[in-house]
């Protein structure tokens, strides 16, 4: 019986995938851009196609919606994160970094 978490074969996955490289140019997590031409086995800042609510956690597979352009190594770092979620750990950690840089001294 094949896994229902298997995936990224198939016409239907290489046309959103397709799609979601023509629409987008940045990264949904870091913000930054993502140069298309790199070596997506490879290299950490080729481009990924990332599941914003992910598989395992109810997320659909198939729909435009739920599918962001990320960074090789941006996707890696979400991990089994929500898009909302990591975005927040980040900020959390940007924000946990300017404190120490700058306190506002209340
Ligand atoms: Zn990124």
């Amino acid at each position: 019986m094949p896994s229902p978490l298997r995936k990224k074969n198939g016409s239907r996955w290489r046309s959103l995938e397709a799609r979601v490289l023509a629409e987008e140019t940045h990264c949904a997590l870091c913000d930054q851009y993502v140069d298309k031409s790199l070596d997506r086995k490879t290299d950490p800042l080729s481009a990924a196609i990332d599941h914003d609510i992910p598989l395992h956690r109810g997320g659909p597979e198939y729909d435009r919606s739920n599918l962001r352009l990320m960074h090789r190594g941006c996707n890696r770092w979400k991990s089994t994160m929500t898009l909302a979620e990591a975005r927040a750990k980040k900020a959390g950690i940007v924000k946990a970094r300017s404190e120490i840089v700058a306190s506002p001294g209340w």
